[in-house]
């Protein structure tokens, strides 16, 4: 069945400036999510802990018991009465490991206990003395010199860090390192997480072989899926694989109407002014509605964004680094938001350039960067690369450093914006 391609005349021209076009994005992104936790559409699975790193808080942690449950020695030395400490020596009343529970009753006047970390305070005690600053013999301890020791010194009284109750992480947080450490002295042995949102990937091109193949001369591999798969799949959504779509109107048609099943789409190549580029008029054939077929950035300038049919989709230049900056710049962000992750801003580095950088106005650039990090902060450099079909160059790089669209010239030593891909 050939049908007469929707005449690309009617295709509506919506070019927008860089900030403009992600805050339409950021807006649709933040709905997406809002709608699907409020209607309850996105799936909530429960997950061991030790799997649920990389996965989205469905329910907040919540401490289930005083953080530190009872007064916690923070070094090994000595608990006593910081009132009996410069009076001379202490009697050693007894030893307390961490994990034993003291039995003897309050700590009397005079009295001291020999402590671990880790270990519970017996009541009575108000202080830790470090093992390094005293002396100990014959069941006595003492200062080792005069030294003012402060009420609490060494301690950390209970529920100081969290009351029996409060929020540890909250729902909508991707669970990370300090997440899942605080989610298992929580107890919390599986969390309920969001379901990870299918993501279609539709790659276009006539040139296109698979990386098992061999390509002749004027082909080329379809590198953009599997890029654009591991962005998906960093962002916390599940990628879905379609068949290379050849550059033909039904073609594209048919397959865009396949990958509805998802709940977002993303197609590569094929949205430039050629004359086989045929995904815009595509997708006006099936009802979209474009937010913008253009965005003042480069590399990425002709990316577009709709919605067809109450699913959200991206038309992504086939350049590959194109692709990848613009699935950084707006897929991922509403990557995350389908998958409830309430952090869904494009994420930016900022780092001090080392050579001058020189552009032309106009466009809001993306330039692949190295950036080099130490605790006094980040430096970056720029990448040497042919253009936004230059995947070497991006192998090279691990940023894309950003020079606004007023600009023809960043000065070496300024702080810089650099795109984290
Ligand atoms: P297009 O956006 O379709 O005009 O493609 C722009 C450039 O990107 C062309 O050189 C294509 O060969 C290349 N390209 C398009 N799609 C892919 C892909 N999936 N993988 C690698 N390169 C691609
Ligand atoms: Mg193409």
């Amino acid at each position: 069945m050939s049908r007469p391609p929707a005449n690309p005349d009617e295709s509506p021209s919506i070019v927008l400036r860089y900030e403009h076009a992600a805050s339409v994005v950021q807006r649709q992104a933040t709905r997406a999510r809002e709608e699907a936790i409020r209607l309850k559409k996105r799936g909530v699975e429960r997950v061991a802990l030790a799997d649920a790193p990389g996965r989205v808080l469905a329910e907040r942690v919540a401490a289930d018991r005083d953080q530190p449950p009872f007064p916690r020695a923070t070094r090994d030395g000595f608990a006593c009465r910081t009132e009996d400490l410069q009076a001379g020596g202490l009697r050693v009343a007894g030893q307390l490991r961490a994990g034993e529970a003291w039995t003897l009753g309050a700590i009397r006047p005079g009295e001291a206990v020999e402590i671990m970390t880790g270990a519970s305070v017996p009541h009575g005690a108000d202080c830790v003395v470090m093992v390094e600053h005293v002396t100990a013999s014959d069941g006595r301890v003492s200062l080792r010199e005069p030294r003012a020791i402060a009420a609490g010194e060494n301690i950390v009284p209970a529920g100081a860090e969290a009351r029996a109750g409060d929020l540890i992480v909250e729902a909508g947080r991707r669970v990370g390192i300090a997440e899942v450490g605080a989610a298992a002295a929580c107890g919390a042995g599986q969390l309920g997480v969001f379901s990870r949102p299918r993501v279609a990937i539709l790659a276009t091109g006539d040139e296109l072989v698979d990386v098992m193949e061999k390509p002749l001369t004027h082909q080329i591999r379809n590198s953009n899926s599997y890029s654009l798969a591991a962005q998906v799949r960093a962002a916390g959504g599940e990628p879905v694989a379609f068949p290379v779509v050849r550059d033909d109107p039904d073609a594209t048609e048919k397959a865009i109407r396949e990958a509805r099943s998802c709940e977002l789409i993303l197609l590569t190549g094929g949205v430039s002014m050629g004359k086989y580029d045929f995904v815009e008029q595509a997708l006006l054939g099936l009802g979209a509605e474009f937010y913008f077929t253009g965005a003042q950035i480069q590399p990425g300038k002709p990316v577009v964004f709709g919605m067809i049919e109450g699913t959200p989709f991206f038309g992504l230049p086939g350049n590959p680094i194109s692709t990848m900056v613009t699935f950084a710049l707006f897929a991922g962000p509403m990557v995350r938001a389908l998958g409830g992750e309430s952090d869904d801003k494009p994420r930016f580095t900022m780092a001090r350039l080392e050579e001058d950088v020189r552009v032309k106005a106009g466009l809001t650039r993306f330039l692949p960067a190295r950036v080099e990090n130490n605790f006094r902060g980040a430096r970056v450099r720029r990448i040497a690369w042919q253009g936004s079909g230059d995947l070497a160059a991006a192998a090279k790089a691990n940023g894309f450093l950003v020079v606004p669209e007023t600009a023809e010239r960043v000065a070496a030593g300024e702080i810089v914006a650099v795109l984290e891909i």
